[in-house]
């Protein structure tokens, strides 16, 4: 590593950063990849150190997240925001119903989709709270083609740390793109779920679906062929070009998980930094406020307020200054958010803290 090489505290909320060691290697690869005198972005895809690569990332991803052998691992493209088109279409029928959980931005755009496309049924929507918490009880139709909800509301900054149940025979979908790996799932309680990869786990430019096979027989028949999960998951990902270099580096992220102790470890980590964050706002005496209610707090993406929006202004602006980058809330809610998803190291937060508590002194 160089010794001017200045990496940003980098608090972005998606894209975001990823691991130091994972650049580097993506770096060192970058003009031949293991001899073949080529990057991975000059390959074809039916090359067979392309089928290598895929095929190990996908290995890597089902031993660290212990997927059943039931299940198919599709990388795909059009972003988390197509599957809010795709669940509908796919996974329920012709004039049936499905159950939404609302807990913030992410979940009512999927029932946005949802809704244009058939019935839905909202389960709970956290809008009285402000989104600041999940929901205690659920509304749910036994009927249901299945129940969505997202694990991790990024914007809103809150998160289920235990799934939703639904009632018997209707199947669970999740869309956990912003806390996907950063802690251990039991996939085998969902029928369905996803997560775009540049949150925390890879670039920009592919999806991750994990499906529960029986869920295929579900599909209609004539459905547009880029929209189907069954030509998803019977061409494993290669009916057309896939995002070859986006898939490369959730490989080399897998690597770097497992090298970090698997998702026990990540989680680990995981909690350490949010719960030092959380400790500091809550030691403030009020200055800083957190958004979401305790118990629904986000480990990936700390949402909290100041006394007023012009010190929100200038505690972002300062921050930056410090190369603390994306510390600014979204545009919809304001305030300011810290996403600190599996590559921010502890090191950060600690740099963040120690800011936290300046700007306090100065401005409280
Ligand atoms: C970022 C995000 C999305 C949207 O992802 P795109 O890839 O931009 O479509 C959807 N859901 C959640 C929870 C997200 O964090």
């Amino acid at each position: 590593m160089s010794e001017t090489l200045k990496r940003a505290h980098n608090f972005n909320a998606g894209p975001a950063g990823l691991p130091l060691e994972v650049m580097q290697q993506a770096q060192a690869e970058l003009l031949d990849y293991k001899g073949t005198g080529m990057s991975v972005i000059e390959m074809s895809h039916r090359s067979k150190e392309f089928e290598a690569m895929i095929n190990e990332a996908e290995a890597d991803m089902r031993e660290l997240l212990n997927i059943p052998a039931n299940y198919k691992v599709m990388f795909m493209q059009g972003g988390a925001s197509l599957q809010f088109s795709m669940i509908p279409m796919n996974f329920r029928a012709a004039g049936a119903s499905a159950d939404y959980i609302v807990t913030g931005a992410w979940s009512k755009k999927a029932v946005q989709e949802a809704q244009k496309l058939g019935a839905v049924h909202v389960s709970a929507d956290m809008k009285a709270s402000n989104y600041a918490t999940v929901p205690e009880s659920l509304d749910l139709d036994p009927k249901a083609a299945y129940l969505y909800y997202c694990s991790n509301e990024t914007i809103h900054g809150v998160e289920f740390f235990k799934e939703p149940v639904p009632p018997a025979g209707v199947e669970l979908i999740c869309d956990t793109s912003s806390d996907f790996m950063s802690r251990p799932v039991d996939v085998s309680k969902y029928a369905y779920l996803y997560a775009g990869a540049q949150k925390n786990v890879g670039p920009a430019g592919v999806v991750i679906g994990i499906l529960r096979e029986d869920m295929l027989e579900r599909v209609p028949e004539n459905m547009p062929v880029m929209l189907d999960y069954k030509v998803q998951a019977t061409e494993k990902s290669l009916y057309n070009t896939p995002p070859c270099f986006s898939i490369y580096m959730v490989g080399l992220v897998m690597k770097w998980i497992k090298k970090m102790g698997g998702l026990a470890g990540i989680e680990a980590r995981n909690m350490a930094k949010s719960e030092l964050l959380y400790k500091t706002i809550d030691a403030s005496g009020g200055f800083y406020k957190g958004h979401a209610q305790a118990a629904s707090r986000s480990r990936m993406n700390v949402t909290f307020r100041l006394p007023n929006e012009e010190l929100e202004d200038t505690f972002a602006k300062e921050a930056k200054k410090l190369n603390m980058i994306g510390l600014k809330g979204h545009r919809s809610v304001g305030g300011l958010r810290a996403s600190i998803y599996n590559a921010v190291e502890l090191s950060d937060i600690e740099f963040l803290v120690q800011f936290m508590k300046e700007f306090q002194t100065k401005n409280g």
